[in-house]
């Protein structure tokens, strides 16, 4: 067996003693002859692996009892148009437009009623996070929309938007239990768990209780109706069986490490690696400006699209896999996620400089 250090944005990199765990429990869970693949999620094994699931998740990022915590399916991009269908009494919302994700999810609530763009980076091919301190909320806004971690640009929130009062939505898929945050100052908070915490096909909704509403519009399909997932704790129909099995290992390889406080001091430690390179060196930048930097989703550049097709290609010969910028902006992206351990970050460094010397 042979494993890379993968950079990819997603799915991405997960963290080995899951896997490990998961190949140990695959012909037969815990005593139970069979797979978690095979196993009804009616019987009381499924229900007790995702009561579990929840349980730690909560206790992670200690949500507050009136909020729940749904699974879902239909990736992040569903739920562009379910946060709307959802949410919106007054039929309008602002949206802050910090990327492809945040447009995306734009245009999509645009079917369903009247929505408004209070801030974007889009002038700057969304290289920063634009000043929220005082934006012109509307006064009927139904909630205040953001991507938190915008995965392809490589910027997050610091500081969240003033939502002068207005619910906040936050599309959290790239920046999931990457560090500890106030769920109460969210009204939703949701995400794909591909890029952090797990394989594809899962979607994680935390929703404070009172934003689900009974009188939906008929057109809603019962899927995306999140008063009815909630209702029937996730399991209106089958859930993402294997997937949740997957997350909650993952919620439990992050206690064991010590929480989101060590998640954030981890990733910090190796953020601060790369950026501190790509800072003190003559060929590769970093493309976004500094206060604004994600700790998950690092972009960068050396200026010369053969040199950098030249550097993807050796990297990947050299074990440090999906170091290919997204395909609308070019360059380099390294996604760093919470299970990329240290050394991986290291050896990317350690590449960089050597490919430095070789070719300046
Ligand atoms: C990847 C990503 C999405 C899209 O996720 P899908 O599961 O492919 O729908 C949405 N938002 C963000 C921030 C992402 O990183």
């Amino acid at each position: 067996m042979s494993r890379v250090y993968n950079f990819s944005a997603g799915p991405a990199v997960l963290p080995e003693e899951v896997l490990k765990e998961a190949q140990e429990e695959m012909m037969d869970y815990r005593g139970c002859g069979m797979s978690v693949m095979e196993m009804s999620h009616r019987s009381s094994m499924f229900q007790e692996i995702i009561d579990e699931a929840e349980a730690d998740l909560r206790d992670l990022m200690g949500i507050p009892d009136n909020y729940k915590v749904l699974f879902l399916q239909g990736g992040a991009t569903l739920h562009f148009a379910t946060i709307p269908m959802n949410l919106m009494k007054n039929g309008v919302a602002d949206y802050i437009i910090t990327g492809q994700w945040a447009k995306k999810a734009y245009q999509e609530a645009k079917k369903y009623g009247k929505v408004n763009v209070v801030a974007s980076s889009e002038d700057k091919t969304y290289t920063y996070i634009p000043d929220c301190s005082d934006l012109p909320i509307s006064e009927d806004a139904d909630y205040v929309y953001i991507c938190q971690n915008n995965t392809i640009y490589g910027t997050v929130f610091h500081t969240l938007p003033n939502t002068k009062g207005k619910t906040l939505v936050a599309d959290v898929s790239s920046c999931f239990l990457s560090e500890p945050i106030d769920v109460e100052k969210y009204g939703v908070i949701y995400g794909g768990v591909q890029k952090n915490i797990g394989p594809s096909g899962v979607q994680i909704v935390i929703i404070r209780e009172d934003l689900l509403r009974e009188d939906l519009p008929d057109y809603v399909p019962t899927m995306m109706n999140l008063k009815m997932m909630a209702d029937k704790g996730s399991m209106y129909n089958t859930p993402p069986c294997y997937g949740i099995y997957i997350c909650g290992k993952v919620f439990k390889w992050i206690k064991s490490l010590g929480g989101l406080e060590a998640m954030k001091k981890r990733n910090e430690e190796k953020a601060a690696i790369l950026y501190d390179y790509l800072d003190n060196n003559t060929m590769f930048r970093g493309t976004v400006r500094k206060e604004d930097r994600s700790l998950m989703n690092v972009p960068f550049v050396i200026g010369d699209k053969d040199l950098e097709a030249k550097f993807v290609k050796e990297a990947k010969a050299a074990g440090l896999e999906n170091l290919k910028g997204h395909r609308t902006v070019g360059g380099m992206r390294a996604s760093i996620y919470n299970a990329m351990p240290i050394e991986g970050v290291k050896a990317l460094v350690e590449f960089m400089k050597k490919f430095e010397a070789e070719n300046a």
